[in-house]
């Protein structure tokens, strides 16, 4: 009797009952309760799949299985006060709380698994972990929200303890202290090595080409224009990581050249890296160490998404991300990683990743991190030609005119006219043609070429 007592009571207390069914880690797509099966389970045979797999008891599954769910929800009879009898709020059957998400979470092979499990738990009444209180993440992205609001549209140099009239709102600088702190638990960090090659891209109006160090360095002092990540008058180094987000980021319809220089290093260094943010996973509530960055996780893909939105007014919606570059850049020195610079997505070539690094043009022509650019590998671009080289420019130039001159139309006739061998012309009619200036296929025998420009 007494042995039966104290099985019921822990049943009570574990808030499950038996079940001699054995299930195997294939009858899950969780990964973590995929994994809990692996590392504890035997080679015995599945009762669901008949197979024979690595399999533990259902009822030793529930405990990570209780752990997930007591992470979401809690008893109501814990939490919820009771008025006529009933429970003031929101409330879930056991079913309910599989139907609206425990079940998907599991992703169980069969109905079966899932009811046999809402049988071992048994009729209870659920609510909310915290049914008072929204998220965390929500709670943090509104305050971050408030500050956004609170620099683009009340103060914006005195603001790092201003709070609102709520008292158990964040202040400003409490908001970024809890960026960073987030940043560092789930380890947003990405060393720039010295083979990571970026680029930077310079714009003219006139037909003039940039080369040089000093081409590509942040403006001088004072002459710096405001971006995402910096205020006007203030320096940075913008870089990206692919050359078409270098020229896309500067896109302008009235300047059409376009330099396009590759950076390298010489130093490894630490830096903020919010692309990271994409590939990471909400981690599963059944992941017991996981899911205790499931809020972190959430708030930075909300922030980040945020703040890698295209801006409609430069001026005002940036404000945020360059209190936060500079934030970063001068206030955040807690952790063993100093960032350096900041990755993040661009808004303007959709899988593009820009870096701003926190360098003034003195610290870029004084190489600091060995910072150079690769000779003989800027490439230069206009709205009609992009060449690699002034010899290929010149040639592509060449054959332009040479075409448009004397009306030659077959490859024989281009090539015997520009005096080139017909392998190199034909190299620069693909070239062309590629670029929209040749919009004709090129044969022996299918003349005539059209020259559009
Ligand atoms: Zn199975």
């Amino acid at each position: 009797m007494s042995l039966l007592m104290d099985d019921f009571l822990e049943c009570l207390s574990r808030g499950y009952g038996h079940s001699d069914k054995r299930i195997c880690h294939d009858c899950v797509s969780n990964y973590a309760l995929k994994s809990y099966i692996i590392e504890k389970g035997e080679m015995k045979i599945c009762s669901y799949c008949g197979r024979r797999r690595k399999s533990m008891l259902l009822e030793n599954l529930m405990a990570p299985v209780m752990d997930g769910i007591r992470f979401m929800y809690s008893l109501a009879v814990e939490e919820l006060p009771v008025d006529e009898g009933e429970f003031v709020g929101c409330t879930y059957s056991t079913e309910d709380i599989f139907s609206e998400s425990i079940a998907d979470e599991i992703g169980a092979s069969c109905e079966e698994i899932i009811s046999d499990m809402v049988s071992l738990i048994g009729d209870e009444t659920w609510c909310d972990a915290n049914p008072f209180d929204v998220s965390e993440d929500e709670a943090e992205f509104n305050e971050w929200q408030r500050f956004c609001k609170l620099v683009k549209e009340k103060m914006r140099y005195v603001f790092f303890e201003a709070k609102d009239e709520s008292e158990s709102s964040s202040s400003p600088m409490e908001i970024l202290n809890y960026i960073a702190a987030c940043t560092q638990k789930i380890g947003l960090v990405t060393t720039i090595n010295k083979n990571t090659k970026m680029y930077r891209c310079r714009m003219s109006k006139d037909e003039k080409y940039y080369s040089s160090l000093a081409d590509f360095c942040p403006p001088p002092l004072g002459k710096a224009y405001a971006g995402r990540m910096n205020a006007q008058g203030i320096p940075v180094l913008y870089l990206t990581l692919d050359q078409k987000t270098a020229l896309d980021e500067v896109n302008s319809s009235e300047r059409q050249f376009a330099s396009v220089a590759s950076y390298r290093v010489e130093d490894s260094f630490p830096v903020l890296d919010l692309t990271k943010l994409e590939s990471i996973k909400v981690p599963s509530i059944f992941d017991a160490e996981g899911r205790t960055k499931i809020s972190t996780i959430r708030f930075l893909k909300k922030f980040n998404e945020q703040i890698s939105q295209k801006a409609t007014n430069e001026q005002i919606d940036y404000v945020p991300t360059r209190i936060v570059t500079e934030y970063f850049r001068f206030l955040n020195k807690g952790g063993s990683s100093q960032y350096q610079g900041i990755m993040y997505n661009s808004a303007q070539n959709r899988g593009g990743k820009c870096l701003v690094l926190f360098l003034s043009r003195e610290d870029v022509l004084k190489r600091k991190h060995g910072i150079h650019i690769i000779p003989n590998q800027t490439m230069y671009f206009s709205k009609k030609y992009e060449w690699t080289s002034e010899e290929e420019k010149a040639n592509l130039l060449y054959v332009t005119r040479i075409i448009e001159e004397t009306g030659a139309k077959t490859l024989s006739e281009i090539s015997e006219a520009t005096g080139m061998s017909k392998a190199a012309t034909a190299r620069l009619i693909k070239k062309l043609q590629d670029q929209g200036i040749l919009n004709k296929k090129l044969s022996e025998t299918q003349p005539p070429l059209t020259k559009v420009i």
